[in-house]
């Protein structure tokens, strides 16, 4: 679990201790790094994808950095008091506010037929006040409209519009039980949300409209559900939820197209009123989400990642990851982290608050990732304000120290891809387990070797996209079309290096069972036939140099262990190019009890685990079994002594930024205009894997080491966070920087 990196220096008595001069000097010549002159021009890459169905983004999406959002309850009206939130707004220094205008309630004096005015309404107007005050101390706005719950007026006019369950009966709202849910594919949201939008944007003049709940709630058995879909698919709509069934398939493709068509529709009503205008619609995610991440990634101007809290088990780099899941598709175009100020369990306490550490943690993982925080509050009247300094604690920082923040290019040549084709196709509705748990394993293991590391999305692998990595990790990305093995292999050709897990690419795109490895050619082996799992009581053997030679590089750090234990699923391959002196062999599974029984029955020296092959221009190192996956179930630190091993070589250059010291920090590079960031976040914490966090624990001296080009000096370093001047040292392109200790987070800036 913790890092065993030693600091090299724990006690710091003054500035001037002479200890930290030689320190200094000594560093910065020490130890191999990645020259920036080589990792910024491939940087500069990053984002230039090509697609963009929306043109540029407005100026407006760009400027706003820090978000403010005040979702309105039906009483509010007359209820809550306006200038306090606007007050709130500009003391916090927001530059861009959320407010909602209708859908489900509308809190303007609507003209439009079925748009439901709250009832406390009366003859005021909740919204455009807001907006006004917004406007006027120079905030962004967007009006949040909910098209997916109808009142029983609307319903009883217009039944089109009620969303019909699989029993033919249209369905209540499973809450509110006087409501209705609506069709997210039918009239209502393609007519009377384009209306109400229409109207809200020529009556107000939002610089964009945000729609909460826009996609629908679950299969809809609507006659237009039904009429459209046969016109699609020349198909009944299927009675199934599972993405694997060949009847659900064609649905699949059939709702994103109905929700692109509806995104683009209400897009361009909102543009012809004013073209700097757009809609982004509440949707994204990583491997689990449902519409397409690249088409997605290619329509939004920006996007607002909607990842409130941790809910069960959940450590805070969730957040962070959420950051580069969005960033994967939407490259340069800012991602914005909506986090509630209160929990965001199954139970919805909408009304609830966190204590300060929990929500500051969560929120620091995302900026330290890239996002634009984006606070969401509930409900005008406030029951608790225990957050509220919190908040503004986290922004003012945040504003206070802006042109750090303005991120142009992160500074990672490590991508992890995330597939969501393998998510639907391959695992289906086990892709929690199956596939994505192979992502969170890898991804702890990436946080605790402290490497900066982006994700990649499965769709987007073109040469131009993948400039910036040196190495890609696959975590069971089963299922993969035989062009993106193309473009995987072109990688490797290029010099680039894999590292990929279990049944990465033994299925096609359409979640078919190949007869071989898609990569079986960059691999060295075939598919023997069979997955064998779950395995009980199954190791693994090492197979050391002899005494006094050099340790594999696999096998560093495990050199005392003469195995360790395996997986739970493993894939029988047969090798196709030589591997000699395999350093992994199979130990079988035998059997765990009686306790009698618990003995080993052979071991299979001709099964290798690992298979690592320098091949084309680049490495390529292959598991054929579930490291990574448990990994984040076991979390046995042989196993994450494997990966980061496997990493390692599969690198194959220096780290372009090493951090060394105790503790669980996540480690993140940046560049800005004129300046170079590392985020150093604080995880150590006995609190880490679930997140509720009481307090921060101050982790001791860390090393930070960076490789700049030969052309470049410093002009200073300073830590945002400590609001101090460290000394560093800059010796043969190396600078190094001494951060004395991390409460919670802090921000090595580098001026140039
Ligand atoms: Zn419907």
């Amino acid at each position: 679990m913790m890092s065993r990196r030693q600091p090299r220096i724990l006690i710091m008595t003054g500035p001037d201790h002479p200890s930290r001069r030689d320190f200094l000097r000594t560093t910065a010549q020490a130890g191999a790094l990645l020259s920036l002159a080589e990792a910024l021009p491939a940087a500069a890459a990053f984002g230039a994808s090509g697609h963009d169905a929306s043109g540029a983004p407005p100026p407006w999406a760009d400027r706003a950095m820090r978000w403010a959002q005040l979702t309105l309850v039906e009483d509010d009206p007359g209820r809550f008091d306006p200038g306090f939130w606007l007050e709130y707004f500009q003391r916090v220094q927001a530059d861009a506010a959320c407010l909602s205008a209708g859908g489900c309630v509308a809190y303007y004096p609507t003209q439009v037929p079925f748009h439901h005015r709250s009832a406390w309404l009366g003859d005021r107007d909740p919204f455009g006040d807001l907006v006004r005050g917004c406007r006027e101390r120079g905030l962004v706005v967007a009006a949040r409209t909910d098209p997916h719950a109808l009142w029983p007026d609307a319903a009883a006019a217009h039944p089109e519009w009620v969303a019909v369950g699989a029993d033919g009966h249209p369905r209540r709202h499973w809450s509110s039980p006087d409501l209705w849910v609506a069709c997210g594919l039918g009239p209502y949201n393609f007519e009377q949300m384009t209306a109400i939008h229409r109207e809200i944007m020529t009556r107000y003049r939002p610089d964009a409209i945000f729609i909460n709940r826009w996609s629908g709630s679950g299969l809809c058995y609507c006659s237009a559900c039904r009429e459209n879909f046969r016109a699609f698919a020349h198909a009944d709509l299927p009675r199934t939820t599972d993405p694997r069934d060949p009847a659900y398939r064609p649905y699949l493709a059939w709702r994103q197209r109905r929700l692109f068509d509806l995104w683009e529709r209400w897009d361009a009503a909102v543009r012809a009123i004013n073209p700097e205008a757009r809609v982004v619609p509440n949707t994204g995610g990583g491997a689990l989400s449902d519409l397409d991440m690249r088409e997605t990634g290619e329509r939004a101007a920006l996007l607002a990642a909607d990842r409130q809290a941790r809910r069960g088990l959940m450590p805070p780099w969730a957040n962070g990851k959420s950051a580069k899941e969005y960033r994967a598709t939407l490259g340069r175009k800012p991602v914005i982290g909506i986090f509630s100020v209160g929990f965001e369990e199954l139970e919805r306490w909408k009304d609830s608050v966190q204590r300060e550490p929990e929500m500051r943690l969560w929120v620091l993982e995302g900026i330290a990732n890239g996002m634009r925080p984006w606070f969401t509050k509930f409900s005008g009247t406030l029951y608790d304000d225990r957050w509220l300094k919190p908040v503004e604690r986290l922004y003012q920082w945040h504003q206070q120290h802006e042109r750090y923040l303005r991120n142009e290019v992160p500074l990672a040549r490590v991508g992890v891809v995330y597939s969501q084709q393998t998510a639907w196709c391959y695992g289906g509705e086990k892709a929690r387990d199956t596939v994505e748990d192979a992502a969170l394993g890898v991804y702890q293991a990436l946080i605790e070797a402290r490497i900066p590391f982006e994700m990649v999305h499965d769709r987007l692998l073109e040469a131009a996209h993948l400039r910036p990595f040196r190495l890609l990790i696959l975590p069971n990305i089963a299922a993969l079309s035989d062009a993106q093995c193309a473009q995987l292999r072109a990688f490797v050709a290029a010099g680039g290096g894999l590292l990929a897990t279990s049944e990465t690419s033994l299925y096609d795109a359409e979640g078919a069972r190949r007869r071989d490895f898609g990569l079986a050619d960059l691999f060295g082996v075939s598919f023997a036939g069979r997955v064998e799992g779950p395995m009980r009581n199954s190791y693994l053997r090492l197979h050391h140099a002899p005494a006094g030679g050099e340790p594999h590089p696999l096998l560093r750090g495990l050199e005392h262990a003469p195995r360790i234990i395996n997986g739970v699923w493993r894939v029988d391959v047969n090798t196709t190019a030589p591997f000699p002196n395999p350093p992994v062999t199979l130990i079988p599974a035998y059997p765990d009890l009686p306790m009698e029984e618990v003995y080993p029955r052979g071991e299979r020296l001709d099964k290798p685990q690992v298979f690592l092959r320098e091949t084309g221009g680049g490495r390529v190192a292959y598991v054929p079994w579930d490291l990574d996956r448990t990994y984040w179930e076991v979390l046995a630190e042989d196993h994450g002594v494997l990966l980061r091993n496997a990493i390692a070589w599969a690198l194959n250059e220096p780290p372009l930024l090493a951090v060394s010291g105790p503790g669980v920090l996540d480690v993140t590079c940046w560049r800005q205009a004129a300046s170079l960031t590392v985020h150093l976040v604080n995880l150590t914490n006995p609190m880490l894997m679930k997140g509720p966090v009481r307090e921060f624990f101050p982790v001791g001296a860390q090393e930070v080491r960076l490789r700049l080009p030969a052309d470049l000096t410093p002009q200073g370093v300073r830590l945002l966070v400590a609001e101090s001047e460290p000394e560093f040292g800059f010796a043969d392109g190396v600078l190094t920087v001494l951060v004395p200790s991390i409460l919670d987070h802090e921000v090595v800036a580098v001026d140039f």
